[in-house]
């Protein structure tokens, strides 16, 4: 069982935001922002690439009652999933970065990306 199933079934311990029967929001433990929020499906499927339909109908009123829980609603935040190596996943079990808090950066997204000026 991976470690998110672990987290969404109780085993490993976490800090949660929001839980419904079907999803989980809780504190990621290498915050990558003032606010950084990890939101997953209790179900396990690997990656973005295998969410269905139905599961992302959910994830969406979701993850919006979860921004306006944490009082980002209005500031605004930055949504992710990292897919496979390239996207540089490192849990292969689908989940959503909910990012805020504060003014975020957006550059040097690929390492042989550079600026002209
Ligand atoms: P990925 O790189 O797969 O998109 O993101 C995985 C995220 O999970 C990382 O931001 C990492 O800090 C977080 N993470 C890894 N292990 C744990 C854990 O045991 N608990 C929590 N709360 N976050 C974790
Ligand atoms: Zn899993």
């Amino acid at each position: 069982m991976c470690i998110f199933c672990k987290i969404a079934n109780g085993e490993i311990p976490n800090n949660t935001v929001l839980e419904t029967e079907h999803y989980l929001a809780f504190h990621d433990i290498y915050p990558k922002a003032p606010i950084h929020i990890l939101i997953i499906p209790k179900q396990h499927v690997d990656s973005f690439q295998e969410a269905t339909p139905d599961m992302m109908a959910g994830l969406t009123t979701f993850t919006q009652k979860v921004a306006s829980l944490v009082g980002l609603d209005q500031a605004g935040y930055r949504l992710i999933t990292n897919n496979g190596d390239d996207g540089g996943q490192e849990i292969h079990h689908l989940h959503f970065h909910l990012l805020g808090g504060g003014k975020l950066k957006w550059d040097h997204l690929h390492e042989d990306t550079h600026r002209s000026i």
